[in-house]
C-alpha cells in the first residue's frame, strides 16, 4: 500500500511540473505494464485539463489492476499547433485488462482568446458537416445506433494539414470497442481559423566522420525510453569524450526533441526505432505493430533526414513472428545497468563494469537522470580498460568484418 501511495504521488508531482515543451514520460513494469506520454504545453489551464484527465485515467486503473493477469495502460498522444495561438492535443488510451477498453479525448485551445474551441469555433457550417457526417456513418456502420445518430457531437476532433478528423467513443456508436475516426477534408470545409501550413523540408545532416579500429575492443552504450530533457546532458557528455551512443526512441516524442535527435546524427551517435507509443508488442496485431514501426520511422526520418536500420522491442519482449514484419534489425542486449530500478550511480557502475566484453551491448534509459549521472565515470572507466565506443549497427559491422 506504501509503494502504492509513493508511486501515485510521484506520478502526481511529474504530472503537475511546469516547464514548457516538455513530454512526461513515464514508462514501468511492476505489477502492470504502464506508459503514459503526454506534452506539458505553454498553457497552465491546458496542462491542468490534460493533468486531472490522465490522473483520473491512471487512478481508475490502480483500483482495477490487481484484478488481471499482464494488466497494462498505455496513453498516447498526438500535438499539433495550427497556427501562433492554436493547438490541437489529442490522448488516446488503452487499456488491457480481460478485455481492451479505447478511449480519446482531445483539446483545442486559443491562447489569443484564453478558451478553449469547440467544433463550432472551427467549422463555419457545422449542419453541412452534421448532414454528411450521419450519411457517412449510416454507410459505414449499419450498426449505427439511432439514438446516437440523433445525439451525435463533435466532442473530439484533431486537425492536420489535410483533414479535419472527428472521433467517437465505442460506446457511442457501436458494440466493438475500437473508436472510430472519420476524416473529412479540409477543402471541403469552410474554416473559421487559420492553419499554418507546415514546412517539411527534410534536413540533410552529415553524419559524424569517424576512424575506427577493428581490431581493439568495441562497446555499444544503448539509451532507451527516451528522448526526454535529460538526452541534451546526456549528448553533451558523450560530446566531451568523443564518444556515442544509440538512442532508442519512443515516436510519440520526437518531435519535442527535434535538436537532441539531429544532434544525435551529427555527433556519431545513432538512432534506432523503440516503437511509437511503448505498447507491449505481444498483444499487438500485425497492423498495430507496423504502425508503431512505420510512424517512428517516419517522424524520425522528417525531423532528421535518417531512417533507422534497428528497432528495440518494448518491456524487452517479442515473439519471432513480429520479426517477419519488418526489415529492421531487433536488437536486445547483454549487459543491464538496471538504472530504472537500483536508482544510483555506484549501482549502476557496478552493474555494468565488472559484466562489459568486447563486443558488449550496454542498456541504459535516458527518460530519467540515473544512467546521466552515472555515464560521465563510465566512460572514463571503460576508457581506461581501452575500450571504443561503438553504435549498435557499427558494431554489427565490426563484428562482421572480423569473421572475414
Ligand atoms: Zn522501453
Amino acid at each position: 500500500m506504501i509503494k502504492k501511495v509513493i508511486l501515485f504521488l510521484i506520478l502526481i508531482s511529474t504530472l503537475t511540473g511546469c516547464q514548457n515543451n516538455e513530454v512526461v514520460s513515464i514508462i514501468k513494469k511492476d505489477k502492470s505494464m504502464i506508459s503514459i506520454h503526454y506534452p506539458i504545453t505553454n498553457v497552465k489551464s491546458l496542462n491542468s485539463s490534460i493533468n486531472s484527465y490522465v490522473n483520473k485515467i491512471y487512478k481508475d486503473f490502480k483500483n482495477i489492476e490487481n484484478n488481471f493477469n499482464n494488466p497494462e495502460l498505455n496513453i498516447s498522444y498526438t500535438y499539433k499547433q495550427l497556427n501562433k495561438d492554436i493547438i490541437n492535443l489529442s490522448l488516446t488510451t488503452q487499456i488491457y485488462t480481460d478485455k481492451k477498453i479505447n478511449k480519446i479525448k482531445t483539446f483545442t485551445y486559443d491562447k489569443r482568446k484564453k478558451k478553449f474551441l469547440e467544433i463550432e469555433d472551427i467549422v463555419e457550417n457545422v449542419k453541412t458537416l452534421d448532414y454528411d457526417v450521419k450519411q457517412t456513418i449510416l454507410e459505414k456502420y449499419k450498426e449505427a445506433d439511432m439514438d446516437f445518430l440523433s445525439n451525435i457531437n463533435y466532442d473530439y476532433f484533431t486537425i492536420d494539414n489535410r483533414n479535419l478528423t472527428l472521433y467517437f467513443n465505442p460506446i457511442q456508436l457501436n458494440k466493438q470497442n475500437e473508436f472510430i475516426n472519420l476524416d473529412i477534408s479540409l477543402d471541403s470545409l469552410n474554416l473559421l481559423i487559420n492553419i499554418d501550413k507546415e514546412k517539411d523540408n527534410v534536413p540533410d545532416i552529415k553524419p559524424k566522420e569517424k576512424s575506427i579500429d577493428y581490431n581493439k575492443k568495441v562497446v555499444a552504450l544503448t539509451f532507451d525510453d527516451g528522448p526526454s530533457k535529460y538526452t541534451k546532458e546526456i549528448l553533451n557528455i558523450l560530446k566531451k569524450h568523443d564518444s556515442c551512443a544509440t538512442f532508442f526512441v519512443v515516436g510519440n516524442k520526437v518531435e519535442f526533441y527535434k535538436n537532441d535527435l539531429q544532434r544525435m546524427i551529427k555527433e556519431g551517435s545513432e538512432i534506432g526505432n523503440h516503437s511509437y507509443s511503448h505498447k507491449w508488442l505481444n498483444r499487438l496485431s500485425k497492423d498495430e505493430f507496423i504502425n508503431e514501426i512505420n510512424k517512428t520511422q517516419e517522424i524520425i526520418k522528417n525531423l532528421t533526414g535518417y531512417l533507422p536500420k534497428i528497432f528495440r522491442p518494448t518491456y524487452g519482449g517479442y515473439n519471432d513472428n513480429l520479426k517477419t514484419y519488418t526489415n529492421l534489425r531487433f536488437v536486445l542486449w547483454n549487459v543491464d545497468s538496471q538504472d530504472w530500478k537500483v536508482k544510483n550511480t555506484n549501482k549502476i557502475l557496478k552493474n555494468i563494469l565488472p559484466n562489459v566484453k568486447d563486443g558488449s551491448i550496454i542498456l541504459m534509459h535516458d527518460n530519467h537522470s540515473y544512467s546521466y549521472e552515472a555515464l560521465d565515470e563510465l566512460i572514463v572507466e571503460l576508457k581506461k580498460e581501452n575500450y571504443q565506443f561503438v553504435t549498435v549497427s557499427e558494431l554489427f559491422k565490426i563484428k562482421e568484418l572480423r569473421n572475414n
